[in-house]
């Protein structure tokens, strides 16, 4: 699919249109719904990127939940794949999750070392339960096991933008997810 008319420049093609995308959203927040039915569900998100996606699925679920927020920083550089070298806590989460049905929330999981470290964090914690829901899944570059359980789309190996997702902290707010132009990356 070409990008709709109005985007920007150096963006390749859409992958997944905004109705797509809503669509698949319905689809596994039905299927949360009904995997944690009878039991309260905590979502945290992973500051900046998981935002959108986190508030479209949260409402995409018919069971009670609250949701909590954390953010991460990388450092010690990047690996040769591109990914970080180390992720870090950098604002932790409001509340305790000890004897909680937790799920963590990510914009993208791709190396998994982001997802792997704080799946490790957050266990420590002591949740009755622990999961991942991603809106996208790149098993591709998957450096670290990362166990998702709920996943909306498996994407090909290149960078991705919208719906959270940025370059350079742009993009974020595009309502479909969509292929940069590495010639403009
Ligand atoms: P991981 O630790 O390599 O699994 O990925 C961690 C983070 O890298 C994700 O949460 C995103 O913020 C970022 N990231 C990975 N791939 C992309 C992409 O294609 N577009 C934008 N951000 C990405």
């Amino acid at each position: 699919m070409n990008a709709p008319r109005g985007v920007p420049s150096n963006i390749e093609r859409v992958l997944f249109s905004a109705q797509e995308i809503a669509e698949r959203i319905r689809e596994v927040g039905a299927e949360i719904g009904e995997r944690y039915r009878g039991r309260e569900l905590k979502l945290i998100g992973v500051l900046r990127g998981s935002v959108f996606f986190l508030t479209a699925l949260a409402r995409a679920i018919e069971i009670p939940l609250q949701i909590d927020f954390l953010s991460i920083s990388s450092f010690g550089g990047q690996t040769a794949s591109g990914a970080p070298g180390m992720v870090r806590i950098a604002k932790d989460l409001d509340d305790p999750i000890q004897g909680q049905d937790v799920l963590l929330v990510e914009d993208i999981v791709d190396t998994g070392l982001t997802a792997g470290y704080l799946l490790r964090t957050l266990a420590g914690r002591g949740p009755r339960s622990l999961g991942i829901c991603t809106l996208l899944d790149r098993t591709a570059r998957r450096i670290v096991p990362a166990p998702v359980e709920f996943r909306c789309f498996e994407i090909p190996d290149r960078f991705v933008v919208g719906w959270g997702l940025d370059y350079k902290q742009h993009y974020r707010n595009l309502d479909y997810i969509a292929v940069m132009n590495p010639e403009k990356i």
